[in-house]
């Protein structure tokens, strides 16, 4: 069997790279060893930049439908009062659509792998395990085991989107930074019959006796976790009796059914190298945070959305260079938001009554601020860029006018937007003048004033490569993405 990708893992991270590869009119091919969506409780959280990549792929609208918000999320102490409040989730981020999504991780799974189904240049195949390859300077040649026996794959490149465990990047030698964070808690999702006797908030109990995340998730459902105390067993906790015992506090009897339950151990790992030759990581393979800022499945599409075009570029003969500014770029982006996970679990995860009462007293005088910067998330500072020009490597908002979406009007790849009178004409950019763009056009004037620029170029992942003169971004543009070779797409 021949493809351009393979990736292998179908996971949130693997099929949304999948959609983006085969949109983009590279052939691919995903595999994932189980036969269905992995069924225990995950992700429970997706932010609006998320969101605006399932609106690329059609599939905003049926993830929105089912989603709720939660004004706020609080972290409180054991007697209820604030030690740190983030607001705001419930209000239109810059991605387009609310900041702070609570939703169903299978559901959206689903969703992603029916849009699949349309499309000629993906392939799905489920129970297929990857096992090994090896390479040379044209492609990659993969051992796969399928229900029908062992098979070869071969493939230009290999995105291991295999998850935490990743064989991928166990074969590729690729060894993690470990950033210290190993808790163990018990995760149980239930189905809601009584909205009305559940909280309507996000919670953070950081109660020493049992620090506790009770969290909306998408509609019908609601997520309660409790960390595991020294000496509890993962068999322990997982016993019903002792989830109701669990629970009681709440007062949620009859209000809720038990859907799922699993003890994880919440760690904080980023891989060294995300690429090996013609090897790929990305999502769980190249990064692994605690849950508590809702961030693991968004960081796995952010790498989705960031190296899906790199590589249709260089599949169509752009300069291999292009695929070193993924690591470049989201090594440095997905750190921060590593740490501000783990001060979120650092918070909570306090079991010394002493050490809980500090803490309290600490973040009480502070009086519930979060950091500086909140849930925002840093630039990219070098990589595929115009680097040193105003807003480079910055998250281009979505503006949205009267019911209509920027993205949907100005269409999937690169844009620039400009507010000169002549603009150059390129077939490979979108090219549009704010004065051309109706209600649009305001806040993108606004955008391009605060930088003081004549133009700007987005990126299709949505960041921005650069701001200057519409020439000189179109001709740096085309330095990185022209093909320099021939093109290695296609049969
Ligand atoms: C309790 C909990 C709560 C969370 N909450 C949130 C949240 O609110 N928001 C958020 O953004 N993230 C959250 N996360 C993190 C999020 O669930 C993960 O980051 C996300 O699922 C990772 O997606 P992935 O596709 O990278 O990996 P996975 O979902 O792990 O997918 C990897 C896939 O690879 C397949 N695979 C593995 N080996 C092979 C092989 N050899 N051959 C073929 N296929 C293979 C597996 O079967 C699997 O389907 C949470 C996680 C946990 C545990």
């Amino acid at each position: 069997m021949k493809t351009d990708v393979l990736v292998v893992g179908g996971g949130p991270t693997g099929i949304t790279l999948g959609l983006l590869l085969a949109r983009a009119g590279v052939r691919t091919l995903v595999i994932d060893k189980e036969a269905d969506i992995y069924p225990l409780p995950r992700a429970a959280h997706i932010d609006h930049e998320i969101v605006r990549i399932f609106q690329e792929l059609g599939i905003a609208e049926s993830v929105m439908a089912t989603s709720r918000r939660s004004s706020r999320y609080d972290f409180l102490t054991a007697g209820g009062e604030v030690l740190m409040r983030f607001e705001g989730m419930d209000r239109i981020g810059p991605g387009g659509w609310p900041a702070g999504n609570m939703i169903h991780q299978p559901s959206i799974e689903a969703a992603l792998r029916e849009g699949g189904r349309k499309l000629d240049t993906l392939d799905l195949r489920t129970g297929w395990t990857w096992t090994g390859c090896r390479e040379d300077a044209a492609g990659t040649v993969s051992t796969v085991t399928t229900p029908d026996g062992e098979t070869e794959i071969l493939a230009r490149y290999i995105v291991g989107a295999d998850g935490a465990r990743s064989p991928v990047r166990n074969a590729a030698g690729i060894e993690f930074d470990d950033l210290q964070f190993d808790e163990p808690w018990l995760v149980i999702d239930t189905i809601v019959h009584d909205p009305e006797r559940l909280p309507k908030i996000n919670l953070q109990i950081c109660d020493p006796a049992r620090p506790t995340t009770c969290v909306l998730m998408g509609e019908g459902r609601h997520r309660w976790e409790f960390m595991l105390k020294p000496g509890e067993s993962a068999e322990q906790v997982l016993d019903d009796a002792f989830i109701a015992a669990l629970l009681k506090p709440w007062n949620v009897d009859g209000a809720i059914t038990l859907e799922r339950k699993a003890v994880y151990r919440f760690n904080a790992k980023v891989a060294t190298q995300w690429r090996k030759g013609r090897l790929l990581l990305a999502g769980d393979a190249a990064h692994q945070m605690p849950p508590f800022a809702g961030q693991g499945l968004c960081t796995g599409l952010r790498d989705a959305a960031n190296l899906a075009w790199k590589l249709a570029a260089v599949l169509r003969g752009a300069d291999d260079r292009l695929l070193d500014t993924y690591q470049q770029e989201r090594d440095p982006h997905v750190r921060p938001i590593i740490a501000m996970a783990m001060m979120m679990g650092r918070t909570v995860c306090i079991t010394d009554p002493a050490a809980a009462k500090a803490r309290d007293e600490q973040m009480l005088a502070a009086r519930g601020q979060p950091p500086a910067g909140g849930l925002g998330h840093q630039p990219f500072s070098a990589g595929c860029l115009v680097e040193g020009s105003a807003g480079a490597g910055s998250y281009f908002p979505q503006t949205l006018a009267s019911e209509q979406k920027l993205d949907d009007e100005l269409g999937t790849g690169p844009w620039l937007i400009a507010r000169s009178k002549t603009l150059p004409s390129n077939s490979d950019v979108k090219i549009a003048r704010t004065t051309t763009l109706g209600e649009f056009g305001a806040p993108l004037e606004a955008w391009l004033e605060k930088h003081d620029a004549e133009a700007v170029l987005v990126r299709p992942d949505r960041y921005v490569f650069g701001t200057g003169a519409p020439d000189a971004l179109l001709r740096a543009w085309s330095d990185w993405i022209a093909p320099k070779s021939q093109p290695t797409i296609g049969p």
